[in-house]
């Protein structure tokens, strides 16, 4: 245990207990005032971060917390049909904008990211996907990283998860993070699963277990019908431990250094000391707050009048997916769209509050799958999501009875970055993501939206068919289908690899080069981000960075089996 004076100014500073029981034990106890690990950021990385390194008693964690608490009477996070509600509201979203993207006619593209209890757990679509095995094949090919194969992961998967459809040598039966499988039923996904077929790709089993290629069913994050964010997973359960203290509405504002070694966190203006600091912030915070500290790129910090501690590229390398909706409207009332009226929801709600069941307890994410777009791709390079209603992400423009397929390429070689722009914390950094800057991009754009027309357009869903919506006719040569992407795209929600492991991160500690007491544990870590939605890479990055941390021998490697195409099966 470190020492920290009770008495020093801010040692009790900046946001408010969330739990009292563990307040109150911490106050009781012997520990009152010293911190062993303050953790920046209560989010998904965080939360799980705070119960493992907890689980030592003789550990004392505060995390801090810039959002509100995830509060049980909250519909707007807890009912899982409710997600489009908090983006773009103040109250849970950080509400980023992409600079003008110069290669999507200077759109600046909207970013939600979590601000409250959770983080973007506690926002996000549920859909629960771990990558392929070959991404993490991949990162442990850079230099440092062999630990990070899918041998090493495997075990941190399952660790983490209770898997409702049952746990075999791929899936874990006994994690905290429940995951049940959407029932993905009635004749749209009937037709879906058919048309899939017809446009010549195959079914798989379970796309995060033996083969992801294919299409399936998919798992999300939902508990009896509640959203099952990191939060409530993990770090509820551990708040009753006198060793830990969450404070949110505490807005971290600097990192504080003595010399190269990071001593604490500023919040209002007052310090809080620890032993170490672990940054949890996510993708754009961690960043933000490396570089308003000192630590970041020499010329960029220099320009801003930072003096630099540590000179390296964080910022750099910024990965995300961008994604379009392929939509189609439908000849027979048989989409999820009357759930959505106004009129009906009121009903909608009632149902999930008395029977936590209805329209209301799904994320209508329930299938989906991979595909290899082209032949020279090892592994699926495009992810199809199909929903039986036709509606944008955000819950807007819908469009009567349709459905659609959200789809993009979840290999894009674009880099862009994150770069401060002011010495103010609270003023949004720069984020460039340069999408469809590369030829490799566009080409990918062109084939992923092809293949989406080629499912939706097969004959299983004939009977439903009424003609496609979005992007609809008069888009059919690859310029067309490019300036629609430049029109219409969105992001997919995936930033990372800002902090990545081996140039900015240690990854045998998650320390950061340089400087002493300072280590970043969330999605800025990837070295490459992963071929679908990312919240379980990086839970699976904070369950393995809680055993490098604490120094616990690492889980043994797996020898789990995964599908490769053109290999019948690949062993460690
Ligand atoms: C709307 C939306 C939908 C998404 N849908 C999916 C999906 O369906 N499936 C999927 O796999 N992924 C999805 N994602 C992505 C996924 O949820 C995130 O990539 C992942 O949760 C990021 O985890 P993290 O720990 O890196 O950051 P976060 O979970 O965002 O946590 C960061 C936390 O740090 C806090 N914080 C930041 N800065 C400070 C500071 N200075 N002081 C104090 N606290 C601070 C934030 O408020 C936040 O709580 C979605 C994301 C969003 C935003």
């Amino acid at each position: 245990m470190r020492e920290h004076g009770p008495g020093e100014p801010g040692a009790d500073s900046g946001g408010s207990a969330t739990r009292s029981p563990a307040r109150a034990g911490r106050e009781r106890g012997a520990v009152r005032g010293a911190w062993d690990y303050v953790i920046v950021g209560g989010g998904s990385a965080g939360s799980a971060l705070a119960a493992r390194l907890t689980e030592d008693g003789s550990t004392n964690v505060l995390v801090l917390e810039a959002g509100r608490p995830d509060s049980w009477w909250d519909l707007y996070i807890h009912m899982p049909a409710a997600l489009s509600f908090p983006i773009g509201s103040r109250y849970y979203d950080w509400k980023y904008e992409s600079e003008p993207e110069p290669f999507m006619n200077g759109r600046r593209i909207y970013h939600a990211r979590g601000k409250v209890l959770g983080g973007s757990s506690s926002i996000n679509g549920m859909i629960f996907q771990r990558g392929n095995p070959l991404d993490y094949e991949r990162w442990a090919r850079e230099g440092g990283l062999e630990d990070w194969d899918y041998a090493h992961c495997l075990p941190y998967f399952k660790r983490m998860e209770t898997c409702v459809a049952g746990a075999d040598e791929w899936r874990g039966g006994d994690g905290p993070l429940v995951l049940e499988r959407g029932p993905a039923e009635g004749p749209l996904f009937g037709a879906f699963f058919d048309a899939v077929q017809e446009a010549g790709h195959p079914l798989t089993d379970d796309v995060n277990g033996f083969r992801q290629e294919g299409f399936a069913r998919f798992d999300r994050n939902i508990k009896r019908g509640r959203r099952w964010s990191a939060a409530r997973a993990y770090l509820h359960p551990a708040m009753s431990r006198p060793n830990l203290e969450v404070r949110t509405r505490a807005f971290v504002e600097r990192i504080v250094f003595d010399g190269a070694r990071a001593i604490g966190v500023q919040v209002n203006g007052q310090t809080i000391r620890a032993g170490e600091v672990i940054l949890c912030g996510g993708a754009i915070n961690s960043p933000q707050l490396l570089q308003l500290s000192g630590v970041g790129e020499i010329h960029h910090l220099e320009s801003l009048g930072i003096p630099v501690i540590s000179d390296l590229p964080v910022g750099e390398n910024l990965q995300d997916h961008l994604e379009v909706y392929v939509q189609c409207a439908s000849k027979q009332p048989v989409t999820v769209a009357p759930a959505y009226k106004w009129r009906n929801r009121p009903l909608v709600g009632l149902k999930w509050l008395l029977f936590k069941s209805g329209p209301g307890a799904t994320n209508h994410f329930e299938a989906g799958g991979f595909i290899r777009s082209n032949d020279d791709v090892a592994y699926p390079n495009v992810m199809f999501h199909f929903l039986p209603i036709a509606v944008r992400y955000d819950g807007t423009a819908p469009q009567g009875h349709g459905y659609q397929l959200h789809v993009g390429p979840m290999y894009s070689d674009a880099r862009g970055s994150v770069k401060i722009t002011s010495t103010d914390p609270r003023v949004h950094p720069a984020l460039q993501f340069n999408y469809l800057s590369t030829e490799q991009d566009r080409r990918e754009w062109i084939e992923c939206v092809r293949a989406a027309r080629a499912i939706l357009h097969a004959p299983a869903f004939e009977p439903f068919n009424a003609g496609e919506l979005s992007p609809g006719a008069g888009v059919e040569t690859d310029e067309e289908i490019l300036e629609w992407v430049r029109r219409d795209a969105e992001t997919a929600l995936h930033p990372s690899c800002t902090c990545a492991m081996g140039s900015v991160v240690d990854p045998s500690t998650m320390r950061v080069y340089g400087v002493d007491g300072l280590r970043v544990v969330d999605a800025s870590v990837f070295p490459f981000v992963t071929n679908g939605n990312i919240y379980a890479p990086v839970m699976m990055v904070a369950e393995k960075a809680a055993d490098l941390i604490r120094g616990n021998t690492p889980l043994p490697p797996s020898d789990a089996e995964f599908y490769v195409h053109g290999v019948e099966a690949t062993s460690h």
